[in-house]
């Protein structure tokens, strides 16, 4: 199976200015210097491998929204803006396709919902839209976002079959053909992580997830949420010390707690996730590298792989 990031941010969107793109324009046309030649295979081949992601690509700007691939149905987690681009892909391959959907929701915060109004093949008479997630209020939330002081188009005038479902903390499901667990996290008005399971394989989606000082004890809950996981999208919107000293209780965690409870679960790899939209992509991709430096430390011979969700990132798992 194959994992898509549409979306990566956490908390509102990131813009990309002309000043960000012109930043990265200057750092490349310096890197180029003495390129002995400017023919097009020559420049693909720099970009390939003379300049670092950040000054080539970026991190992306939409809010949450990642894709599992893998059978017929569609399994989605988070509906951020970044469901707007996957609902475009799916109408540019097959827009008279009826399709079933099945999207989980961590929570109901803004960031985690607000690509929905905007997701197109909900408007399609004949697709399926299940919407999953442990909130009483998961229906009512969908129906205030598209109350007419917030947007033109009421949730009832989407002409697809949009169900929703309030799912059991705790208990396993069968849904899309993966098996499927919810787990309660520390978040202001609670979030809920994913575990989906599959052809012996397994990936965790838990975001918007705070883990605090009992995250040290040996029984910690989430170590056995997370055992095993052929990967692990975990929340690490900070940097330890930012989360320990100026954000405690804001209901996100941090790269060296990713890393730590990555190593005491037997993750095998390990994607950071929620990314901070206030920081720019140099800064993001030193910080991906100071996660793998503090891997050497932790756990030197540990075989974790880290990396950090991009919009457009693909995970084979
Ligand atoms: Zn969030
Ligand atoms: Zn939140």
């Amino acid at each position: 199976m194959k994992v898509h990031f549409w979306g990566t941010r956490g908390s509102l969107p990131a813009s990309v200015t002309a000043e960000i793109i012109r930043t990265k324009i200057f750092k490349a046309i310096k890197a180029s210097e003495g390129l002995p030649s400017y023919d097009d295979n020559a420049i693909q081949q720099f970009i390939d491998t003379g300049l670092p992601f950040s000054v080539k690509g970026g991190y992306g700007t939409n809010t949450s929204c990642t894709e599992i691939m893998d059978g017929e149905d569609y399994i989605i987690c988070d509906a951020g803006t970044g469901l707007r681009d996957f609902g475009n892909r799916v109408m540019q391959q097959g827009a008279r396709k009826q399709h079933a959907f099945h999207i989980f929701l961590s929570h109901l915060h803004w960031d985690h919902i607000q690509g929905f109004p905007f997701f197109v093949p909900a408007y399609i008479p004949g697709n399926k839209v299940n919407i999953y997630g442990c909130h009483d209020r998961l229906e009512g939330s969908f129906v205030t976002q598209q109350n007419f002081d917030n947007f033109p188009v009421p949730l009832e005038a989407m002409s697809s079959d949009i169900r929703f479902t309030v799912l059991e903390p705790g208990k396993t499901y069968t849904i899309g053909g993966f098996t499927v667990k919810t787990f309660q996290q520390s978040h202001p008005g609670h979030s809920y992580g994913y575990r989906f399971e599959k052809d012996g394989k397994s990936i965790v989606y838990s975001t918007d997830s705070e883990h605090k000082q009992d995250v040290d004890n040996a029984n910690y809950p989430f170590i056995a949420f997370f055992r095993d996981a052929d990967l692990l999208i975990f929340d690490a919107q900070y940097a330890f010390s930012e989360a320990v000293l100026a954000k405690e209780d804001w209901g996100h965690s941090n790269n060296m707690s990713a890393v730590e409870l990555s190593v005491r679960a037997g993750v095998k790899r390990l994607c950071m996730y929620h990314n901070e939209p206030t920081v720019d992509d140099a800064t993001l991709e030193e910080f991906l590298e100071k996660t793998r430096r503090y891997l050497a430390l932790y756990a030197e011979s540990y075989p974790l792989i880290i990396d950090l969700a991009y919009d457009g990132m693909e995970i084979e798992v």
